[in-house]
């Protein structure tokens, strides 16, 4: 039983228990595809051409950028595309693209990390491997971890985040079963990197196994497990630091801006791979779930390889099916499975179609305001958000809002809050931009107005002086006229 709790938050049960716990190791894809933008922000650009033999682990795409990590090829085979594809999102959006065809040998690149050695690099150097490793938050963030370990460099505690919380996902469950080792490990490399002191691993209390096989492995006393309660949405890092560390992490700001750290335990594992065997972020574990599969299952998969390959093992139904992506209650739903897995892929949730509830009015029940985990008010953020009264909820702290859907869960109204938040936050950040732009534009008007005075008066100045400068010539040379005269007038006078 935890001895941790907070206010707020849901109890769900997985609503798909798996049938398969242990994680399956799928071969590597006779394609894959990889999306060279994994998150908002910069794509990396192509290292290779059509046409070009790769192996596995070979660097394919690189960027200048600190925020965009490179990507790397998962299969040995033939570069057969550069193009743009689409992300697992309902917008449709493309982003650049590398696809690979197998050769069907999985050729290698030679592989050289630290082994035991990892002390006689630098926490610098170290952080240098994990970026040059490609490795992002693979919780679903997708923030570079090396931007993230170098702002805590110093935090005294890190807590490694393994508290999935979404109940239908149970990938880093899986996880901490397979690697315990090489966890542990990964949380000594992360800790002489960032130079902490301890690290907390925070566990939901229900994986009793992966708990065990953690403790039984543990050798270094600064490190611990602690189990937090099972309850959605432990898993907030904001909301886990408070749990864990009492450390309150203000609006707008990072943990990391705050001197914690907070990683994800599948990050952990990759931080593993690059420090110690110098092996690159090229697969992960994917839980594939969801009512309309026979065989749901934990898969260990190679990058971009593709959704429908991966969700053909869970034996779907013939049925029409829901494809969610991300979590049951994070997630965001998809319209098929033409998507790759991607760095930040944790789960695909396959569902046969449900009759959606509609939404109906407001009863002002209080519910909502009962499971926020942050202690907002959604009823009123709700309004505020719908009547685009973007000042009120901004006072009603709406950027505080971690999307976690507790309240949508609970509302007798089926109102989806979050999606009302999302558009409110979406339209806060459209209205800071225009003003941004507006304050801009202000500036550059008052310094055209500002420049062009500074021209009226020099040049006014000059014509003055002109003017001056004239006038003392006019004078001098009537001046010297008159002396002329004087000395002619003398002249003759002297002839006379
Ligand atoms: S739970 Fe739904 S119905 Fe109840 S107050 Fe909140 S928004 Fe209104
Ligand atoms: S989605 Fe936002 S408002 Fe709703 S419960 Fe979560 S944090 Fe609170």
């Amino acid at each position: 039983m935890s001895k941790h709790d907070f206010r707020g938050g849901v109890l769900i049960e997985n609503p798909y228990p798996l049938n398969q716990l242990s994680v399956v190791e799928v071969p590597p894809p006779k394609k894959a595809i990889y999306l060279l933008k994994q998150r908002e922000g910069a794509s990396a650009k192509p290292k290779v051409k059509v046409g070009q033999k790769v192996k596995v682990g070979q660097v394919i795409a690189v960027s200048n950028n600190d925020y965009c990590v490179p990507m790397h090829s998962s299969i040995s085979g033939v570069v057969s595309a550069i193009d743009d594809q689409p992300i697992a999102h309902s917008s449709g959006l493309k982003v650049p693209s590398i696809s690979i065809e197998s050769d069907g040998k999985d050729d290698w690149i030679s592989l050289k990390g630290c082994g035991e050695e990892v002390d006689k690099c630098t926490p610098d150097e170290i952080i240098e491997k994990i970026r040059n490793a490609g490795i992002v938050g693979m919780g679903g963030a997708g923030f570079p971890a090396h931007v993230k370990i170098k702002g805590a460099q110093g935090a005294k505690t890190i807590i490694i985040n393994a508290t999935e919380c979404d109940p239908a996902t149970l990938c880093d469950d899986a996880l901490m079963r397979k690697y315990p080792e090489e966890i542990i490990k990964g949380i000594e490399v992360l800790m002489y990197a960032c130079q902490s002191q301890k690290a907390i691993i925070a566990v939901e209390e229900d994986k009793v196994d992966a708990i065990i096989k953690l403790n039984q492995t543990i050798k270094n006393k600064n490190i611990c497990v602690e189990a937090v309660p099972i309850k959605y949405s432990t898993g907030a890092e904001k909301l886990l630091i408070k749990l864990l560390l009492d450390k309150v992490i203000p609006t707008g700001s990072f943990a990391s801006s705050s001197g914690v750290l907070c990683q994800n335990i599948a990050t952990v594992k990759a931080i593993y791979d690059a420090v110690v065997i110098g092996k690159p972020l090229v697969s992960r574990i994917v839980t594939v779930n969801g009512s309309a599969l026979k065989n749901p299952s934990n898969y260990e998969v190679r990058i971009g390889s593709s959704f429908s390959d991966i969700v053909k093992k869970s034996k779907p139904s013939a049925n029409p099916h829901e494809i969610r992506v991300g979590g049951m209650m994070m997630g965001v739903d998809v319209p098929d499975k033409n998507y790759s897995i991607c760095k930040i892929t944790s789960s695909i949730i396959v569902d046969e179609i449900k009759i959606k509830q509609k939404e109906s009015a407001c009863i002002r029940c209080s519910k909502c305001n009962e499971v926020c985990p942050i202690n907002l008010l959604p009823q009123q953020l709700f309004w505020f958000c719908k009547s685009d009264n973007t000042k009120k909820a901004s006072s009603y702290d709406l950027q505080d809002c971690i999307e976690c859907g507790c309240c949508s869960y609970v509302c007798p109204s089926h109102i989806p809050l979050v999606e009302y938040f999302q558009y409110g936050k979406a339209l806060v950040k459209k209205e800071l931009r225009e003003q941004e732009l507006a304050a801009k534009s202000r500036e550059r008007y008052e310094f055209k107005e500002f420049r062009l005075d500074r021209i009226k008066q020099e040049r006014d100045k000059m014509m003055a002086e002109k003017k001056a400068a004239l006038k003392a010539k006019m004078a001098k040379e009537k001046d010297n006229k008159a002396k002329i005269a004087e000395a002619l007038k003398r002249v003759n006078d002297k002839k006379k």
